[in-house]
């Protein structure tokens, strides 16, 4: 491929940020990645792994730099948006990966000087581990990014930002920034709520049946624990900036869960046979979109990264 962006900057150095650098480096897609992260160790694990060059500070990092990737936690863009406005060049495109939109756009926004487009993204791939190691250049492959212009956005901008993510694997979608954060409540947000809240539940009966919840965990309770363990910075964010959707989500799932729980108390096997057919059905279809495997056990070994 051609290089689309000659100078690259990322802001932050984890997982995404570090993914991004190692697929725009296996496509020929930047001619210098350009980092910078909070702490010198980072620092020093990205100048190693993936990065040309890495700076001290995020304002130098952006400096000349024709595309800029905000790759902090979300709690941290407004601070890091703040520092790097004074030091974009005109016309360069600043993006950024947090997996809340509305918030993030509020952060981000009103720092951004005329002549810099700012388009707000979100990669839905993601594993549970974090950091700048933890990165790898297929995490994007086949996976939805998700853009969230509006209508000042430059169409020429946006199209070279989606030559360049489709470049390292993604499916580009765009949609409204509210859309996008109710989507990814039911999709991510609140089955990580769950997860959470079930293995915190198991934590509780652990101290009655000691081991056994572990040495049985395969059946089911296994896969909640992998997404129980994701980063906790990165969620405590999610949560408080999604908070109106993720509360709407949260509160159909109870009244869900309450009509589920009536109908285990009298014995209706009818509606539970009936709702269970449903669910199975979303399955089949998630699967036939290609967005997860058939293979039995959850598709352990064989499978996509989870979304976020
Ligand atoms: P991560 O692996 O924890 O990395 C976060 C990076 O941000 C670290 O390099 C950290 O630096 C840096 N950072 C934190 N505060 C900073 C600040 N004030 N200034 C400069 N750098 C700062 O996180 P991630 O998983 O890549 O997530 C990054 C963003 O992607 C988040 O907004 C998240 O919502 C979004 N996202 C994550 C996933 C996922 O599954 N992980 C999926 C989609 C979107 P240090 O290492 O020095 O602390």
């Amino acid at each position: 491929m051609t290089v689309l962006y000659p100078r690259v900057a990322l802001i932050g150095l984890g997982l995404i940020a570090s993914s991004m650098a190692h697929a725009m480096r296996a496509n020929g897609l930047a001619a210098e990645i350009v980092g910078h992260a909070k702490s010198p160790e980072t620092r020093a694990i990205a100048r190693d792994l993936f990065c040309d060059r890495v700076c001290d500070t995020a304002a130098e990092a952006v400096q000349g730099a024709d595309l800029i990737v905000l790759a902090v936690p979300i709690g941290a863009m407004a601070a890091v948006a703040a520092e790097i406005a004074p030091h974009l060049k005109p016309g360069a495109v600043v993006t950024d990966v947090g997996s809340v939109k509305a918030a993030v756009v509020e952060a981000v926004a009103p720092h951004m000087p005329d002549g810099v487009q700012f388009i707000p993204g979100h990669p839905m791939a993601g594993t549970e581990y974090s950091g700048p190691r933890s990165g790898f250049a297929t995490l994007f492959q086949n996976r939805w990014w998700l853009l969230t212009p509006n209508e000042a956005t430059d169409p020429a901008a946006l199209a070279k930002l989606r030559t360049l993510l489709e470049g390292i694997g993604a499916k580009v979608d765009t949609m409204d920034v509210a859309h996008h954060d109710l989507v990814v409540a039911v999709v991510s947000h609140t089955p990580h709520l769950i997860a959470y809240t079930m293995v915190g539940v198991a934590d509780h009966v652990r101290r009655v049946s000691e081991s056994e919840i572990v040495q049985y965990s395969a059946a089911g309770f296994r896969d909640f624990t992998r997404i129980a363990a994701s980063d906790p910075t990165m969620w405590r964010d999610v949560f408080l900036n999604n908070k109106d959707a993720v509360l709407d989500i949260l509160g159909r799932f109870t009244e869900e869960l309450f009509v589920l729980q009536r109908a285990i108390r009298m014995g209706d096997g009818d509606h539970l046979h009936a709702y269970f057919t449903r669910t199975r059905a979303i399955r089949r279809g998630i699967i036939e979109a290609g967005q997860d495997t058939a293979a039995p056990d959850f598709g352990r070994g064989a499978e996509p990264p989870k979304a976020s």
